[in-house]
């Protein structure tokens, strides 16, 4: 995996590559490229053996010009201040591409929660909720779920504001259980969301998806949930990896078999009638689609150079660095991305919260069907826009298109003294 660049850096050139074609004043655009504060705290948490440990986590609320924050909570041992500035940055622009009423933000905690127990989990997750409570809020800030974070850990963040609060607020975090107030088809979201954008851009720029081969980098929740549906939709998953390895087949996985080697052993690797891969093997594979569905920066110039994808869907925030954008643009490949493909998770948040505030619960056919209609609408917004201004790529026009949408909201807002 490539490192060359810091993502709060690559965040800010995708703002500037946009924003050089529309009018914007130099100090709206420096509005537009920071975070508007940074919560950067040291958890002191006691482990199960009675001692203490200490763990940085942080918040960034990137924009609140079109809503309350709203953003993820990521566990991980690379969590940084700048990543989480970039990806509290990221949700804002999502947001805005597909019109979902939020600003943005995202938090994180520097912890690998394979080393901890569950109990040693919910006290941290607890810990930060109470350090997070004046900060959050329905229509304040609204965090969610991210890498290596799920179901459990937003119910014990609503548990501990709710406790604190004296109050029940399931909308204060959204990617709940449906028991704790959580929305079907909530889960898997995000991969339908990769599997609509993906649908959508074979139908304009090919036949249809039918028979396509794809990759897919990572198989966490959005990446086996994009491999599942892109499979439905007739399209051949040939290669899948995680952090350990890949596992391949020309003539196309068993999603659901990989899936259980995977639960059974904890990697794809060796999963019955597969070939071994290694990661490297799948970003530079000769397929019709490929799915970065890991972590920032996993294409960098080197592998961009080197890819054989006919195209590429971006499922993980970042995966891309500006670099490796800037060859596979020259290189004619187009890439859909991560503002428009994931936002899956969010729309179906937003979904989640309305729920919550009028306390009436929808299908899970409803919430697909919503869902679609989204993402189908900001596909359609994000060609209309490259057309319109002779962009040189899809992630500029969706830029554009959020860009603008911010900037209306803000500048509607109008002065303060
Ligand atoms: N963490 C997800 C993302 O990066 C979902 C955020 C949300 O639902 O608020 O888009």
């Amino acid at each position: 995996m490539g490192q060359e660049a810091n993502p709060f850096e690559s965040l800010q050139v995708q703002i500037e590559d946009a924003a050089a074609y529309l009018d914007i004043d130099a100090g709206v655009l420096e509005r537009l490229k920071h975070p508007e504060r940074v919560l950067e705290l040291n958890l002191s948490v006691e482990m199960d053996d009675g001692s203490l440990e200490r763990f940085r986590a942080f918040r960034s609320q990137f924009n609140g010009d079109r809503g309350p924050y709203k953003g993820g909570i990521r566990y991980h041992p690379g969590v940084t201040r700048d990543e989480v500035k970039a990806l509290s940055g990221w949700m804002v622009y999502k947001c805005a591409v597909v019109d979902v009423p939020y600003g943005g933000g995202k938090g994180g905690i520097a912890v690998d929660p394979g080393g901890y127990s569950v109990s040693e989990l919910e006290r941290l997750t607890r810990s930060f909720a109470t350090e997070l409570r004046p900060l959050i809020g329905e229509d304040v800030d609204i965090p969610a779920p991210d890498v290596n974070t799920g179901q459990r850990e937003m119910n014990w963040i609503k548990d501990t504001y709710e406790t604190l609060e004296n109050t029940t607020t399931p909308g204060v975090v959204t990617g709940k259980a449906p028991s704790s107030g959580g929305s079907l088809g909530r889960v898997r979201a995000t991969g339908r969301s990769v599997m609509l954008t993906a649908r959508e851009a074979f139908a304009h720029l090919h036949d249809g998806i039918e028979d396509a081969t794809v990759a897919i980098q990572g198989f966490g929740n959005a990446g086996y949930v994009a491999a599942d549906l892109l499979a439905d939709e007739g399209a051949t998953v040939v290669a899948v990896s995680d952090s350990r390895g890949a596992a391949h087949d020309p003539h196309g996985l068993d999603v659901e078999a990989v899936k259980t080697h995977k639960r059974e052993t904890g990697s794809v690797l060796n999963a019955p009638d597969t070939e071994s891969w290694t990661n490297k093997d799948v970003l530079t594979a000769d397929v019709d689609l490929l799915v970065p569905a890991a972590l920032e920066n996993a294409i960098d110039k080197q592998t961009a150079r080197e890819t054989s994808a006919g195209m590429v869907v971006e499922a993980a925030n970042g995966p891309l660095t500006p670099a490796a954008d800037d060859i596979l643009t020259e290189r004619g490949i187009p890439v859909f991305p991560d503002i428009l493909a994931n936002a899956g998770g969010v729309t179906v948040s937003y979904f989640e919260w309305v729920q919550n505030r009028q306390r009436f619960y929808w299908t899970e056919s409803r919430v697909n069907d919503e869902l679609e209609r989204a993402i189908t609408e900001a596909f359609d917004g994000l060609v209309e826009t490259r057309e319109q201004y002779d962009l040189p790529n899809y992630r500029t026009a969706a830029y554009v298109v959020a860009i603008r949408r911010v900037l209306d909201a803000y500048r509607e807002g109008g002065e303060w003294p």
